[in-house]
């Protein structure tokens, strides 16, 4: 059963350094609150649409990264967060990696940074699961399209965070 409107989303760290972890939290935090838009973790890949995928992917993690994605049933879609999952990042050319991600499963998304901020990261998830129902009529959907500020600008999922200038004082 996919969710297009309502993404169940698991996570996986294939190496990462955990920078981009930290944000894809943020993505459940208040602020940016990404549940508002039906995005759901579950803690079972058995449960999930949407792989979100941070870090290289270090050879340890590699059969891990793949039995995980073939329990994921079909439709599903592939989120690479960071700099890392898209081209191995600071950790190119380390012994240890097989990855980039997509010379391991398929990626249809890709969120760039290093980390990336959590409302890209919310965007790209959105964006995955709007393939859900190309990729389910059997109409591929796959992307290699790469979301930075400017494009997470331009989805048409209206996206409203706050401003930096409406934080608390304290907060800051
Ligand atoms: S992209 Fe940057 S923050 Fe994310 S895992 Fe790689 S090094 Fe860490």
């Amino acid at each position: 059963m996919f969710r297009a409107r309502s993404p169940w989303v698991y996570f996986i760290n294939t190496g990462s350094c955990n920078g981009c972890d930290i944000e894809v939290l943020a993505i459940q935090s208040p602020r940016y609150n990404a549940e508002r838009f039906g995005v759901l973790r579950v803690a079972s890949p058995r449960h999930a649409d949407v792989l979100v995928v941070t870090g290289p992917v270090t050879k340890r993690m590699t059969d891990r990264l793949t039995m995980i994605y073939d329990q994921i049933p079909h439709p599903k879609a592939v989120v690479a967060v960071g700099s890392c999952p898209t081209s191995n990042g600071i950790f190119d050319g380390g012994y240890s990696l097989t990855g980039p991600l997509d010379t391991v499963i398929p990626v249809d998304v890709y969120v760039m940074g290093c980390p990336p901020r959590p409302l890209n990261i919310v965007s790209g998830i959105l964006k995955a699961a709007k393939m859900l129902d190309s990729k389910r009529k059997g109409k591929g959907g796959r992307s290699t399209e790469r979301f930075d500020e400017a494009m997470a600008k331009e989805t048409d999922v209206e996206l409203k965070f706050q401003s930096s200038d409406s934080v608390p004082e304290a907060e800051k």
